[in-house]
């Protein structure tokens, strides 16, 4: 069948949040309310943070505002990896901070675990499968680079298996395969909208007050603490901690530090058993292919296909909007790609195909800070890998806000920040030729050009 024919029929919604499941919304702030701690942002960032600050101290009186829904942004949309990696991978990890990349391997592992643990004390079924992810060569030059990582990781003392062609065609079945790692501990599958929704109702449980559809819409220094707008309300909280991810950040002068970018996602209807059959997968890992612009695809907890990746989208201006959730022609390339890895599947359908926003920053991993005299404090910029490592950065906002000097608040990893891109329209020319540079590093065996080699040694780059 056609890869365009398949996609016939798919809604524009991401399939995460069709689900029977999703709660109601928590009404809005009407009126005045007063709090120890407000946190802004009802996605995994926000939730974190408020169910961990409850933890720490079960008297802290805490609010959560979300502007439109819990878990309707990133953390409901996304392809469900949550790693351990709080470095947007290890490679990149190795590149920006060898020295304590030991140190961020070890807090990240003990994260996973911590997600692991909390879902267990709660009793949240979030479709949690510790399978690991095996990384995947597609190209004679990915495979050299895929053994020189495996190489450098055994260093660190870490463990990934290392598959040939016919042991990774053993797990997972597709003529476009020749080689992968196997990271076995480090990465589980989730279902990204149950996990929002399980933590949003462990805060409920542990008292904290949830506004929706209440956006803050201004923050200010009022006495000791802060004063914060909404639509119908006002906010008095000694602290704030932003997780607001993509979006417009309430403290300005992050803006320049974050770009949104699109990323996009299929998912197929359900697997027959002689589909599955047809290739393999009984070991259920997250893939992913390794080249600059990569595909990431793990099997539902009903055995279908998420497909993402591929394209990762800057739009003029860096704007966020929901027209930008759907694009086509991403879908179509997305499709023909699908089927070219797993032709086993001809006559597969597409229920559903969306897109949503990642917080790109140069560095593509997590930076964080306080403003105002230490009483916000923010973390953003997780890029594509922010399912796990928003734990840790709600951890870290904690710390900040606490005034603690803690093992985290220590590493230069949150120390120190990102370059800033440039404004526009120089961000979209320079983001539009690293992209087209990536695309031609694929074409051509790996072999990175003056512009890419030039953004490495300044430590900037864009990716998804
Ligand atoms: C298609 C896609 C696939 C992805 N796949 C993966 C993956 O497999 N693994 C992985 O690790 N990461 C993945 N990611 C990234 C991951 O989803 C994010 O890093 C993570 O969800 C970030 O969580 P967050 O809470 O910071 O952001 P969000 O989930 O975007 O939440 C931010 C929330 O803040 C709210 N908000 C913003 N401004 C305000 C305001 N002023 N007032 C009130 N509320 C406000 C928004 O409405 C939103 O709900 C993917 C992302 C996308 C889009």
């Amino acid at each position: 069948m056609d890869s365009a024919r398949a996609l016939s029929d798919a809604r524009p919604t991401p399939f995460w949040l069709e689900d029977p499941g999703r709660p109601t919304a928590q009404p809005a702030l009407v009126g005045d309310a007063h709090c120890d701690l407000l946190v802004v942002g009802g996605g995994y960032s926000g939730l974190w943070t408020a169910l961990v600050a409850k933890e720490r101290d079960p008297s802290l009186d805490v609010v959560l505002v979300e502007g439109q829904e819990v878990g309707w942004a990133a953390s409901g949309r996304n392809g469900g990896f949550c790693a351990a990696s709080l470095t947007h991978g290890f490679g990149n990890g190795l590149q920006r901070w060898p020295a304590e990349l030991g140190r961020l391997e070890r807090l990240g592992a003990d994260n996973l675990d911590g997600i692991e643990a909390t879902l267990t004390r709660y009793g949240i079924d979030a479709e949690w499968e510790r399978t690991g992810e095996i990384d995947i060569a597609t190209q004679p030059h990915q495979l050299d680079e895929l053994h020189e990582v495996a190489e450098a990781v055994a260093q660190y003392g870490l463990d990934v298996t290392v598959l040939d062609r016919d042991e990774l065609r053993a797990q997972v079945d597709s003529p476009t395969f020749l080689g992968g790692i196997w990271d076995k501990e480090g990465v589980a599958m989730v279902h990204p909208a149950k996990l929002a929704w399980g933590l949003k109702q462990a805060c409920l449980g542990l008292g904290v007050r949830i506004f929706e559809h209440t956006p803050a819409e201004a923050l200010r220094e009022h006495g000791a603490g802060m004063a914060v707008r909404t639509p119908y309300g006002r906010i008095f909280a000694g602290k704030v901690a932003l997780g607001t991810n993509a979006f417009p950040s309430l403290v300005k002068r992050v803006r320049p530090y974050i770009v949104p970018v699109y990323d996009y996602a299929l998912m197929t209807e359900p697997l027959s058993d002689e589909q599955l059959a047809a290739i393999g997968w009984k070991g259920r890992q997250g893939l992913s292919d390794s080249a600059n612009k990569f595909h990431y695809f793990r099997l539902s907890a009903d055995n279908r296909i998420l497909w993402g990746g591929y394209d990762a989208v800057y739009r003029f201006g860096g704007h966020v909007r929901h027209e930008y959730d759907q694009r086509p022609e991403t879908f179509r390339t997305l499709a023909r790609n699908f089927f070219t890895c797993f032709p086993q599947l001809e006559g597969v359908r597409f229920t559903n195909a969306w897109g949503g926003a990642i917080d790109t920053c140069t560095r593509f991993s997590a930076f964080f800070d306080t403003a105002y005299r230490g009483r916000v404090a923010y973390a953003a910029g997780y890029t594509g890998l922010g399912v796990g490592a928003t734990r840790f950065g709600a951890e870290v906002m904690l710390d900040l806000l606490a005034g603690e000097r803690t093992e985290r608040t220590e590493l230069e990893m949150v120390r120190r920040k990102p370059l800033p891109f440039p404004p526009e329209p120089v961000r979209w020319a320079g983001i539009g030729i690293t992209t087209r540079s990536l695309e031609r590093a694929d074409r051509t065996g790996g072999e990175r050009n003056l512009w890419l080699r030039t953004l490495d040694k300044l430590g900037l780059g864009f990716d998804s």
